[in-house]
C-alpha cells in the first residue's frame, strides 16, 4: 500500500518514545542504516553505484562467491526443492541435512554434529539447554552478543551467571573455585570477533578440567581459516575431541554460504537435538543449502593456498600500518581492528575510506565497549596483494 494511502492515526506514546530514542542515537553518531549491496559479496563490490574493496565481509576465503557454491546450491534445489517443509524433529530433517552433518562431524574430529539454520540461533540453544535451575555459567565479557544473549536465558531458568574479564584466566579460576554449582559451564568465543585475538583454549581446557566443568567454543572466525586444513581453533591449539568440549561453528563466514552446528559427544548431541528449544522450534534450512555446503566444505579442506594468501595478507596489512596514530589490536587472524576511539572519529575516518573506494565499517558501541570506536578490517584470500597496498597506502595519507 502506497505511505499516500495508510491511514492517519496519531502516534501512540511508545511510537513518540522510540522517535526520540532514534534521535538520541542519530546525534551520538550510534543511528545504524544499512547500505545496499548492487553485486554480490566478493573483493569488489558496488553500493549506490560506487565500486568499493569490501574489506568488510567475513568471508575469510573469498568462497561466497565461488561458482561451485552456487553451482552445488542450484543443483541441491533441483534436487530437493527450495524449502524443507519442517522442523528437523517434524519431517525436515532430509539425507541433505544428515549427510552434513557426517561430514562436519568427520571434519572436526567429533562424534556427533547437530546443524542449525544461523549461529545465532546455535548459540541460543546450547547455552540454556546445558545450564538450567542449579547450574553456573563462566563467560568471557568479551563474548558475541549470541552467547551474552543465551547467558540471559540460562539465568532465566535459575543458573548462575558470571562474566570474567576478557581472557583472564586467573579471574575465571577464582570464579570456578567459588562456585558450589553441580555443573558448570565455561563459554568462550575462540577467536573474539570484533578483537581477532584468540581465547587461550589450552587453559580453559585445563581449567574445565580441573573444576568438572564443560567448555563450549564459539568458533565462528576460526572454522575453515586456523588448524592445519580449515579445521578451526582447536585444531589450531591441538586440541583433540573430548566429551567435555561442545564446539559451535558458524557456516555463512569462511564457509562462504550461512548456517551453523554443534559438535559433541553422541549423549551431549542427543541431549540437545531432544532439549535444545532453538532446535526444537524452528524449521530446518533449505536442504540445498546443506549442498552448497558440502560443496564448501571440499574447498575448505583443500584450501591450503587460501589459508596461505590469508596469511600473507596479514603480514603485508600488520607490517604495513605499523606506526600510524591508531592503535592495530595485537591479532593474528583475518580480523584486524584499529582502535579509534571516539563514536564520530571512527565515522569520519571510514567516510574518507569509502571516497577512495575502501569499504571498512566503522564498529561502534554497543558492539564494541564504550570509547574503542574502530575500524574492523577484515581480510580474505579473495583480495589480491594490490587491494592491501590500496588500503595501506590511504590509511597513511589520512593518519
Ligand atoms: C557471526 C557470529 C555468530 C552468529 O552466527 P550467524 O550464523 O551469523 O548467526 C555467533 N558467534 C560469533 C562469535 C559470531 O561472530
Amino acid at each position: 500500500m502506497p505511505a499516500s494511502l495508510l491511514p492517519n492515526v496519531p502516534a501512540s506514546s511508545l511510537e513518540n518514545r522510540l522517535r526520540t530514542e532514534l534521535t538520541v542515537l542519530d546525534e551520538l553518531g550510534l543511528r545504524r542504516r544499512r547500505r545496499v549491496l548492487e553485486t554480490p559479496c566478493g573483493r569488489e563490490v558496488t553500493v549506490d553505484g560506487q565500486k568499493l574493496l569490501n574489506f568488510a565481509s567475513n568471508d575469510y576465503l573469498g568462497l561466497a562467491g565461488d561458482p561451485h557454491l552456487a553451482a552445488a546450491l542450484a543443483a541441491g534445489a533441483g534436487q530437493w526443492g527450495a524449502g524443507s517443509g519442517a522442523a528437523h524433529l517434524v519431517s525436515g530433517h532430509m539425507q541433505a541435512h544428515e549427510d552434513l552433518e557426517q561430514a562436519l562431524a568427520t571434519f572436526v574430529g567429533f562424534p556427533r554434529v547437530l546443524s542449525f539454520a544461523t549461529g545465532y540461533l546455535a548459540n541460543i540453544a546450547v547455552t540454556p539447554t546445558f545450564a538450567g535451575r542449579g547450574a553456573a555459567v563462566f563467560a568471557d565479557k568479551l563474548n558475541h552478543a549470541s552467547l551474552i544473549d543465551a547467558m540471559q536465558l540460562a539465568k532465566a531458568q535459575g543458573a548462575e551467571v558470571h562474566r570474567y574479564a576478557h581472557n583472564d584466566m586467573a579471574a575465571l579460576a577464582r570464579l570456578l573455585e567459588k562456585s558450589s554449582a553441580s555443573s558448570k559451564l565455561i563459554v568462550t568465543d575462540a577467536v573474539f570477533s570484533m578483537d581477532g585475538d584468540l581465547a587461550p583454549l589450552n587453559e580453559l581446557f585445563a581449567l574445565a578440567e580441573a573444576h568438572d566443568a564443560w567448555l563450549v567454543i564459539d568458533d565462528a572466525h576460526g572454522f575453515g581459516v586456523l588448524g592445519p586444513h580449515g579445521e578451526g581453533s582447536l585444531a589450531h591449539c591441538q586440541l583433540p575431541y573430548h566429551p567435555r568440549l561442545l564446539l559451535m561453528g558458524t557456516l555463512g563466514k569462511a564457509a562462504g554460504v550461512g548456517g551453523a552446528f554443534v559438535a559433541g559427544s553422541d549423549i551431549a548431541i542427543d541431549y540437545l537435538l531432544n532439549c535444545g528449544r532453538g532446535y526444537i522450534f524452528t524449521t530446518a534450512a533449505p536442504p540445498a543449502i546443506a549442498c552448497a555446503l558440502q560443496a564448501s566444505l571440499s574447498l575448505i579442506a583443500a584450501g591450503d593456498n587460501l589459508r596461505a594468501r590469508l596469511q600473507a595478507h596479514i603480514a603485508q596489512l600488520r607490517a604495513g600500518l605499523a606506526g600510524l596514530p591508531w592503535t592495530l589490536l595485537p591479532s593474528e587472524t583475518a580480523i584486524q581492528p584499529l582502535i579509534v576511539g571516539d563514536n564520530q572519529a571512527a565515522l569520519q575516518l571510514a567516510d574518507a575510506l569509502r571516497q577512495r573506494g575502501l569499504w571498512t565499517p566503522a564498529i561502534r558501541p554497543p558492539t564494541v565497549p564504550k570509547g574503542s570506536a574502530r575500524l574492523r578490517i577484515s581480510l580474505s584470500a579473495g583480495h589480491t596483494a594490490d587491494d592491501l597496498e590500496r588500503l595501506i597506502t590511504a590509511l597513511k595519507e589520512l593518519a
